[in-house]
């Protein structure tokens, strides 16, 4: 179990990145959702023992993360929001050397590791290719390939996704489920099917503070008879701003809204069935009454 407790960190040009911000991450896929500038990247690298919080604790079973850096960095795999490669290394070559950095000593030890994981992350048939000619799929693969280093027991991946055409996004999907049955994988995102489709606990942050930890499947229930969509024309933008407007989507020209309501809102709405972007969209639109 990972514990973290009111963590503080405000950064020298004033801006508070996490403000009290509490969680409690049991094993499996975690989702860290949250806008652009919500401090999730903040709370990842605190996490990851590359910045120190101002005040609060992060506890992992019996390790304090924060003054035994060496010792849940042991335990911790990192896969960060921009994550470089040597261009002219070989995947093969690249992942030897981060596992002798990681202290495998032993050859046939690391050879057999590195060998593991590239066949894990599908990365096999590549492994001889130069990592400047990777695909961004690819790159994302062999990013959790050296985040698997050393069989972690926590796995922060930051952002993973952004980037990626549907079908790598696909491909990386089953990978980190397949990783996420027998570890802590932490996994933030601003794209809220990603956490749909894998997580089975997560927390919305936004302004450095965490709104809601709730499972996906919960959050969604607590919605149920409680969006109601209604199609309308785009110039009927005005009349729209009476409701408690979830989300405003164009579809074909037209202007689909979802409201949030205890009743039917107004004649024409019609309930519907929600969603993980519709539970996403209450709390950050402060629907939803934060914790
Ligand atoms: P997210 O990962 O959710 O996009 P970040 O943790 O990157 O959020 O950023 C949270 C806030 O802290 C943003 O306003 C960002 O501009 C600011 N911030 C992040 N890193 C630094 C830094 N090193 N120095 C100053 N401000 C920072």
């Amino acid at each position: 179990m990972l514990e973290i407790s009111n963590l503080n960190k405000t950064y020298p040009n004033g801006v508070q990145a996490l403000n009290n911000v509490s969680l409690k991450i049991d094993k499996g896929m975690f989702g860290l959702l949250g806008p652009n500038g919500a401090g999730k990247s903040s709370l990842m690298r605190t996490i990851a023992t590359l910045q120190d919080p101002d005040s609060g604790t992060i506890n992992f079973n019996e390790i304090d993360v924060i003054t035994q850096k060496e010792q849940i960095r042991s335990l911790l795999g990192y896969l960060p929001q921009e994550f470089g490669v040597y261009p002219t290394s070989s995947a093969e070559e690249l992942l030897n050397h981060l596992a002798l950095l990681k202290g495998i000593a032993d050859g046939k030890e690391r050879k057999n590791m590195v060998t593991n994981l590239l066949e894990l992350t599908n990365l096999s048939i590549h492994k001889k290719k130069k990592l400047g000619g990777f695909s961004g799929g690819m790159k994302q693969r062999f990013g959790i390939a050296q985040a698997l280093l050393a069989n972690p027991q926590i796995i922060i991946v930051d952002e993973p996704t952004a980037g990626l055409d549907p079908e790598e996004r696909d491909r990386f999907h089953n990978l980190l489920c397949q990783i996420g049955e027998n570890v802590t994988v932490i996994l933030s995102t601003h794209i809220v099917s990603d956490v749909s489709v894998l997580c089975k606990d997560m927390a919305i942050m936004d302004n450095g503070r965490v709104l809601v930890q709730i499972s996906p499947s919960m959050a969604i229930e607590k919605l149920k008879g409680k969006i109601w969509k209604k199609i309308f024309d785009k110039n009927d933008c005005q009349q729209t701003s009476k409701y408690k407007i979830i989300s405003s989507r164009l579809i074909h020209g037209k202007l689909m809204l979802h409201a949030y309501s205890e009743s039917l809102p107004d004649n024409g709405f019609e309930l519907d069935v929600p969603d993980l972007e519709d539970v996403y969209f209450a709390y950050i639109k402060k629907i939803i009454e934060v914790r």
